[in-house]
């Protein structure tokens, strides 16, 4: 692979804004940024790309989405699929990813190992896609929410110890446990508390031990405290975080993942949806709301995640999420913060997240600027995954 020089682009390096700026990319890889005047010797040679007119970002992370699934009305019957089948989605969910400049996705919970495999298929380079960090089954009790569709069920802290290193055996780098009922589940509400504090605890400490990120669906209060306490090190849905919960996860560093487009796409359908999700989506909504605003407020840390695969939810859906978060009243800076540098902090990934030297060229380019009009990002011009051009 040779040398790529960008030449005099509006950039977003994943942190701040520079103008005229120059990126050098060799062999995949960031190998200079600056003041595009000031350009080394080495970019004589390099293929250029005009950058003039043109905004430049890192490739988009979404820390929160189901490969295996494609967004159907019901996800527990999506779920009844083989693992061949729902290998077969992943690849097509993956592309879809790619097209809309989404170069690195955690996901968090289908069958088996499916998604283990499909991201070791993209790394040999078997199969297009974006990098996945799986998570493989996420870990979930008798009968909690998940339980019969993306999670493994498992009771007692030295079980759950058992079965994050299983996960990591099949290939997880990301563990995801469910704290608390969820909206897809029938029976469960979204407040109830799940896992006891001694389970969650023991799951933190064994993936912190192996030095991956632990992930916990979680929407009601209790369960919320449990895992921010047991130091967790994102919190998914989030919709009851109060004040004080807040104020500890500032102190600790917890990331919030709201996921707006899932409960959007869930409220949004009754008219195909089942009832007992539709009913559930609407009622935590508003509280969702209210805790995403206050968030922005008093300067929480957030991570883009989608929950694609969810009803009407489809892969690829990063940038709406990041239109919606600026809606709810995040400026767009720190919106497209939580889409780059903010995903690749909380999935300990020092490799994306940003435009800087020694950092994979995972690259979007976009016509407009997105902090102007964050409608931008749902057009890009060209996707780059390390300094191969991948869409459209
Ligand atoms: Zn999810």
């Amino acid at each position: 692979m040779g040398r790529l020089y960008v030449a005099d682009v509006t950039l977003f390096d994943g942190t701040r804004v520079r103008r005229h700026a120059g990126v050098l990319v060799q062999d995949g890889v960031v190998r200079w940024v600056g003041s595009h005047v000031r350009a080394p010797r080495e970019v004589r040679g390099a293929e250029r790309l005009d950058g003039a007119g043109t905004f430049l970002t890192p490739g988009l992370a979404d820390v929160h989405v189901h490969l295996c699934f494609d967004g159907e009305p019901d996800f527990v019957a999506e779920a009844r699929v083989s693992e061949a089948t729902a290998a077969i989605k992943s690849v097509g969910n993956a592309r879809r990813h790619l097209a809309a400049g989404v170069t690195t996705v955690r996901d968090l919970g289908g069958p088996g190992a499916v998604a283990c495999d499909v991201a070791r298929a993209i790394d040999d380079g078997r199969v297009a896609g974006p990098r996945v960090v799986a998570s493989g089954q996420a870990l979930t009790i008798s009968g909690g929410h998940g339980w019969n569709s993306f999670a493994r069920q498992v009771d007692g802290p030295d079980a759950v110890r058992r079965a994050v290193r299983e996960q990591l055996r099949a290939g997880a780098r990301s563990i995801k446990i469910v704290a608390t009922g969820g909206v897809l589940t029938p029976g469960v509400s979204v407040d109830f508390t799940a896992f006891t504090f001694d389970e969650v605890a023991a799951a933190v400490d064994e993936a912190h031990t192996w030095n991956v990120p632990i992930a916990a669906h979680a929407i009601g209060r209790t369960g919320i405290a449990n895992c921010v306490r047991a130091g967790i090190d994102s919190i998914e849905h989030g919709c009851q975080i109060d004040a004080g919960l807040m104020r500890e996860m500032k102190e600790r560093g917890t990331f919030h993942v709201p996921t707006i487009s899932a409960l959007r796409g869930i409220a949004d359908h009754p008219e195909t949806v089942p009832d007992y999700a539709v009913a559930k989506a609407r009622q935590v909504l508003e509280e969702a709301e209210a805790a995403f605003r206050r968030g922005v407020r008093e300067g929480q840390r957030f991570a883009c995640g989608t929950d694609a695969g969810t009803p009407y939810n489809p892969h690829g859906s990063a940038p709406l999420e990041v239109v919606r978060m600026v809606e709810w009243g995040l400026p767009p800076m720190r919106a497209l913060q939580a889409a780059t540098s903010n995903a690749a902090a909380l999935l300990r990934r020092s490799d994306v997240g940003a435009i800087e030297v020694g950092r994979a060229a995972d690259m979007v380019f976009y016509s407009a600027d997105p902090l102007d009009d964050p409608h931008a990002l749902l057009e890009p011009a060209l996707v780059c995954k390390g300094g191969d051009a991948v869409a459209p």
